[in-house]
């Protein structure tokens, strides 16, 4: 076995890995399928990197759900004013939006990767790209498939830091799973996380939404909207944002917030049904006044519109799930307005997901994030089980987890040398 340690991986949390280890003079060689590293990261950037989250550290750990308590050993070595600190130390200033969200000055990925690769290489880590690694050798040796053929590499510790299954054109395509399974972890279902969903289909093409309504608003935004949603225990849930309209049903923002309990309740029955308030404020009362207003021979498009400020897509939504008894309605057609239900059938294909849920347990680990049933391999980042909304809470936690791993490699090292 070789005396340095690999590195499988090249997104945020297989780099953080390999800072850590190359600062403690650890020889590290870091493999990656693709052709540069770090690209979903810089993807990321592409909307406005968002970090992590401003907010004190006991609600920010709520936000990882049931999976709170394996990641609060990983993040308290790595907290939202660490991160900021060590972005700080790479020459990028960051700063807090208005809604809590930290990111860099520029909202940009790319000066962030170029001085941190660049810190890497100054602290000895070797990169080799295209480098899609397959599996172990009978001899232990990890196995990769290149331009220029098989590569066999020894080390004497791995970090695998291999992603989730969202996005494969960047890299994580979740192909991991069997490998993993035959190493003796325990991996979840990988599943969708912060993902759009498509509508129950209604018309009798069975394809979502009307032709109508998909040619003229489909990739339009809908805004100001709430949303409510019941919880498994029957509360209520209600928030206040945007999302878009698809061809085939909805995503963006405020529907990633519902996403893991839409998608839960959908795998329990089949489907799931949210509420928009299209005018959120407004009361009822308010908007009952108005559609029962006598409005003469004006259309109800028309009334609506000068009364209410209902045009366009929210008009289209309400001619598109409400029957014309419904419409016709004056008093049932508020309550429409501030609760119209959508039917949601299914969440979008993993691919198109800004994250993975599920991956290898918590339970397969040590606390030094290696593999119990394989010592000398560790994991970290978005393959490991867990989840959690978009806010900056994603790349933290696979920030939190590479140091880890890193750590933990670092104390194996010291263990059996
Ligand atoms: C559109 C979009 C926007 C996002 N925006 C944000 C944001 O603003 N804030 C936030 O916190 N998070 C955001 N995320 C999520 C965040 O980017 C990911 O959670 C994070 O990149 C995961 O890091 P990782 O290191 O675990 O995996 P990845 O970044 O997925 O890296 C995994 C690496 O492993 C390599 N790899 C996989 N399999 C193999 C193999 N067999 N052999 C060799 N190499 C392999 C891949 O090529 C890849 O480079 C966003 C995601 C998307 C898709």
């Amino acid at each position: 076995m070789g005396q340095g340690v690999a590195i499988v991986g090249g997104g945020p949390a297989g780099l953080k890995a390999a800072e850590v280890l190359a600062q403690q003079g650890v020889c590290v060689d870091l493999f990656d399928a693709m052709p540069s590293v770090g690209r979903k990261f810089l993807l990321a950037g592409r909307g406005g990197l968002n970090l992590t989250h401003s907010e004190p550290l006991g609600a920010f750990m709520t936000r990882f759900g049931g999976r709170q308590a394996d990641l609060t050993p990983l993040i308290s070595q790595f907290t939202p004013d660490d991160l900021r600190a060590w972005v700080q130390g790479l020459g990028i200033d960051t700063f807090v939006g208005t809604s809590g969200r930290v990111f860099p000055t520029d909202m940009k990925a790319a000066p962030l990767l170029r001085a941190w690769l660049h810190r890497l290489r100054q602290a000895g880590v070797r990169f080799h790209m295209r480098h899609r690694w397959t599996g172990w050798s009978d001899a232990g040796e990890l196995l990769f498939t290149t331009p220029n053929g098989d590569v066999r590499h020894g080390a004497c510790a791995t970090i695998l830091a291999l992603g989730g299954a969202s996005w494969a054109r960047l890299g994580s395509d979740g192909a991991w799973v069997s490998q993993l399974k035959d190493a003796g972890a325990a991996v979840a279902p990988l599943r969708p996380a912060n993902c759009g969903f498509d509508v129950l289909p209604t018309g009798p093409d069975l394809s979502g939404w009307s032709d109508p309504l998909r040619q003229r608003f489909a990739g339009q935004p809908i805004k100001p909207v709430a949303l409510t949603f019941e919880g498994e225990d029957g509360q209520l849930i209600r928030q206040q944002g945007e999302f878009v309209l698809t061809d085939s049903g909805v995503e963006g923002s405020l529907i990633y917030a519902f996403s893991a309990r839409i998608r839960d309740a959908i795998e329990r029955a089949g489907q799931a049904t949210i509420y928009l308030d299209l005018l959120p404020a407004h009361t009822l009362m308010q908007v009952q006044a108005e559609t029962t207003r006598p409005r003469g021979p004006r259309s109800l498009s028309t009334h609506l519109k000068s009364r209410l400020g209902i045009q366009g897509i929210k008009m289209a939504l309400l001619h598109e799930c409400l029957t014309p008894a419904e419409l016709a309605d004056s008093r049932a057609l508020a309550g429409k307005i501030k609760a119209l239900p959508i039917k949601l059938a299914c969440p979008r294909p993993v691919d198109e997901a800004i994250s993975t849920a599920g991956g290898v347990t918590f339970e397969s680990l040590d606390a030094n994030s290696m593999l119990k049933s394989r010592p000398g391999l560790f994991c970290c980042g978005e393959m490991l089980d867990w989840e959690a909304p978009t806010g900056g809470y994603l790349l933290t936690a696979c920030l939190a987890s590479g140091k880890a791993a890193g750590l933990g490699v670092k104390a194996y090292l010291n263990a059996i040398t």
